[in-house]
């Protein structure tokens, strides 16, 4: 166990309200700062994910004095978040409202959500840590270092996720200081102590007895919300390098993947 119910740090919860709230879909910022070459704005705080963690940025549309701007890109530019949006760019100090892709973002969540259930049942069976991941809305990839992979381990590892799915595990984002997290075990397995140490407290996904690990993506708050999981692939990638494709499935058992 950590230290639970660490707030997060003000000035995070002030611009990044991703990190401190998943499920917040709109919000009024000021724009700060506008890149009228790179077509990309930056603004007082923002709902929009960058992209990072294998976790692709989130989709959606400002609406600015002068109309409604898509948004097509986000991503962190040394700190910062920057939106690449399509139309005219407003001017700073203009007063916008955002509003991300919901549906997508969600899905996102799902995913993203699956794959720490994923990680977690591999290290509880297995003891084997993950090395690598990417997913995209309802469609994920984790690399073990396995020497080896059946078919068969792929049944079980789809049967185990279930079950912890359904166990309806509780999600916290923690925010632990870096002297709690560096000499935590799970924060150790995870390679924590790689992230630098200037971040300090580190955020942390904790699925409530069963994973847990430094983070800067976006999860639901129970497995339950998940749904279902299907193991679709096992794949080697060399010696010691075994890939498992999930996708994520609606609770009725149809698939929403299109
Ligand atoms: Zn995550």
């Amino acid at each position: 166990m950590g230290v639970p119910g660490n707030t997060p740090p003000a000035e995070l919860a002030a611009t990044d309200l991703f990190a401190v709230d998943a499920y917040r879909t709109e919000f009024d910022a000021t724009v700060e700062e506008v890149d009228r070459e790179g077509s990309r704005i930056r603004l007082s705080r923002t709902a929009f994910y960058p992209v990072g963690g294998g976790q692709p940025w989130d989709l959606g549309s400002i609406s600015t004095p002068a109309g409604t701007l898509a948004v097509t890109a986000v991503k962190r530019d040394r700190g910062p978040v920057w939106h690449t949006v399509e139309g005219e760019l407003p001017d700073a100090g203009q007063e916008v409202h955002g509003e991300i892709d919901w549906d997508r973002r969600h899905r996102l969540m799902r995913t993203h959500t699956a794959l720490h259930v994923l990680c977690g049942v591999i290290w509880a069976d297995y003891s084997i840590p993950v090395t690598g991941g990417n997913m995209e809305p309802m469609k994920g990839r984790l690399d073990f270092p396995f020497p080896s992979m059946s078919a068969d381990l792929g049944a079980a590892v789809e049967r185990r996720i279930n079950e912890e799915i359904e166990k309806a595990h509780e999600i916290v984002v923690d925010f632990l200081p870096r002297s709690v997290a560096d000499a935590d075990p799970a924060m150790i397995r995870t390679a924590a102590n790689l992230i630098p140490q200037e971040i300090d407290p580190l955020r942390v996904i904790d699925i409530v007895g069963l994973d847990r690990q430094a983070d800067g993506g976006t999860h639901v708050l129970s497995t339950a919300e998940v749904g279902g999981v299907r193991v679709v692939g096992t794949e080697s990638k060399g010696k010691d390098n075994k890939r498992i494709r999930i996708e994520v499935v609606d609770p009725e058992g149809e698939s929403t993947n299109e």
